[in-house]
């Protein structure tokens, strides 16, 4: 792995473990040219999946823009982070399970939407009234920055 501070590729595992998930294995590294310290987590990838947009244009799935999606509609809910990751991962093997490797946004959409509904009430409405923006928008970052959960909070 190559270091991300000064470009070498001979740099050293100190420490894996599991992540939270249980899903990944979290690896603490170390740069032996630089002295820099990083992370990496390795996960199981079934297929590599592709995001095709509504304008047709294609990018890679990036887990991790959709794991915010989900977290910032859970945001303040009285559910375990563990719990939200296994939704998450549960998601993508949903996705993965779909049998393509291209699959539309829309389809990502609502698939988060069918689980978070059957989790939480209060994010899926969050995540559903957005929906309509992001089918507009097609475009997780600004999705995520449509998705802003203080304002709808039931407190
Ligand atoms: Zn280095």
């Amino acid at each position: 792995m190559r270091c991300p501070f000064c470009g070498n590729v001979d740099t050293q595992v100190k420490d894996s473990r599991p992540a939270e998930d249980h899903v990944s294995i979290r690896r603490r590294r170390f740069c032996p040219a630089c002295g820099g310290r990083f992370t990496t987590y390795e996960r199981v990838q079934l297929r590599d999946l592709v995001v095709v947009k509504s304008t047709g244009r294609r990018e890679d799935f990036d887990r991790d823009k959709m794991g915010r999606s989900v977290r910032i509609a859970m945001q303040k809910r009285p559910i375990e982070p563990e719990r939200i990751d296994q939704l998450i991962s549960g998601i993508v093997r949903r996705l993965e399970s779909l049998g393509e490797t291209d699959i539309p946004s829309k389809v990502i959409g609502e698939i988060v939407m069918e689980t978070l509904a059957r989790i939480d009430t209060v994010a899926y409405v969050r995540f559903a009234s957005v929906y309509k923006n992001f089918q507009a928008a097609d475009d997780f970052d600004k999705f995520v920055s449509e998705l802003r959960p203080d304002q709808k909070d039931d407190a």
